[in-house]
């Protein structure tokens, strides 16, 4: 089987499945990331050998040598992307091959093998398959995928790992902002920077959110929802959130987004409002913003709105930031309108609402 391509996956059912009722009860108040379906997709990779043993079956414990190269030098990387039921009762992914790719680019950062694109959509589709009865009801929640891959050989050494275990799991979110969207507070951290030139910041990695959990508990401290990264070189321009990209709406209604230089991730929520913004007619403007120019252009009307966007919340109004220098508010701290008009078309789009200009949905079912 070399490089993996057309794998046909073995299918294990769940001897034991969560029964119908408590499968219920659960996905009346899923919340986020805290229930999992009854299956997970697994394949194997060795070096000479390849992916192999692509599989679906029962979600349950990995067992792992404490040697294993993972928990000492933190090769792994993952993927999020979400399944929607559609207006007519079906199943669809967004972007999926947008995922498909930027794992691959995180792999090859990370001296990691590359699953093959067809390989990474199949393991999605089959999961989604079997766990179909995972997606809550109604038009709110969705199915969370969870792709990820880690270095499985036991080995202490610095070297890249010669085999690596693929997974998937999925989990059934409710709505990410219970009681309508709610603009959050941010904190400007003077003491940590995200990611550095040539560093891993464009890779989706758990290496970075490690990296990153103090500075979001000194957002915590500071009483804000979420941590705003500054430029590691400069000190002075916007990055990114901790998990989400970010972006200004000037008071002409041109949108501006930090530059993927390298230091940010490439999120395809990001790139999901470039292209529905250009396509309205809308400029934008993907360049650097420092922490000045936000803060002034919110004093003096330049600046209307801020939003951050990713999967899991997809578009969140920015409403008020703090800093070591002092905090201000962006307009009125609520949600701006170009804001809520971007997060109401995405949306749509997503769920099958509205029309798909750009082929971005993918039915499964
Ligand atoms: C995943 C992620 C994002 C958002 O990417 P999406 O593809 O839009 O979900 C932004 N920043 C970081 C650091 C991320 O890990």
């Amino acid at each position: 089987m070399s490089g993996g391509d057309n794998l046909e996956f073995e299918i294990r059912p769940n001897p034991a499945p969560v029964a119908d009722a408590e499968r219920a009860a659960l996905l009346a108040n899923p919340g986020f990331g805290r229930i999992f379906t009854d299956h997970m997709v697994t394949i194997r990779y060795a070096d000479g050998k390849g992916w192999y043993e692509p599989r679906v079956e029962a979600r349950a414990p990995i067992p792992m040598d404490p040697a294993s190269a993972v928990l000492h030098y933190a090769q792994e990387i993952f993927e999020g992307l979400k399944a929607y039921t559609l207006p007519d009762g079906g199943v669809a992914m967004f972007r999926p091959d947008a995922n498909a790719a930027r794992f691959a680019q995180s792999a090859q950062r990370m001296a990691m093998p590359q699953l093959p694109v067809e390989t990474f959509l199949q393991s999605l589709r089959e999961i989604i398959s079997i766990d179909r009865a995972w997606l809550p009801p109604g038009d709110e929640g969705s199915l969370y995928l969870r792709p990820f891959a880690y270095a499985s050989e036991v080995f202490l050494g610095v070297r890249p790992s010669m085999e690596y275990l693929y997974l998937v799991i999925a989990s059934p979110v409710g709505p990410y902002f219970s009681g309508g969207v709610k603009p959050v507070s941010v904190w400007v951290t003077p003491d940590y920077t995200r990611a550095a030139p040539g560093g891993t910041g464009a890779a989706k990695c758990g290496g970075n959110y490690a990296a990153g959990l103090s500075a979001q508990a000194e957002a915590i401290e500071h009483g804000c929802d979420q941590v705003v990264y500054l430029d590691a070189v400069e000190r002075k321009y916007i990055d990114e959130l901790g998990g989400m990209n970010v972006f200004f709406v000037l008071d002409d209604g041109t949108l501006v987004t930090p530059p993927l230089t390298g230091t940010i991730l490439p999120g395809i929520t990001r790139d999901s409002v470039i292209k529905l913004a250009e396509r309205a007619g809308r400029r934008v403007e993907e360049r650097p913003v420092s922490l000045d120019e936000w803060r002034t252009g919110a004093a003096s009307g330049a600046i209307r709105e801020a939003f951050a966007c990713g999967t899991a919340a997809v578009i969140t109004p920015i409403g008020s930031v703090k800093s070591a220098g002092g905090g201000f508010t962006i307009a009125d701290g609520g949600t701006g309108e170009v804001t809520a008009d971007l997060r109401k078309q995405l949306v749509d789009i997503q769920r099958g609402r509205a029309e798909d200009p750009f082929g971005w949905v993918h039915r499964v079912l």
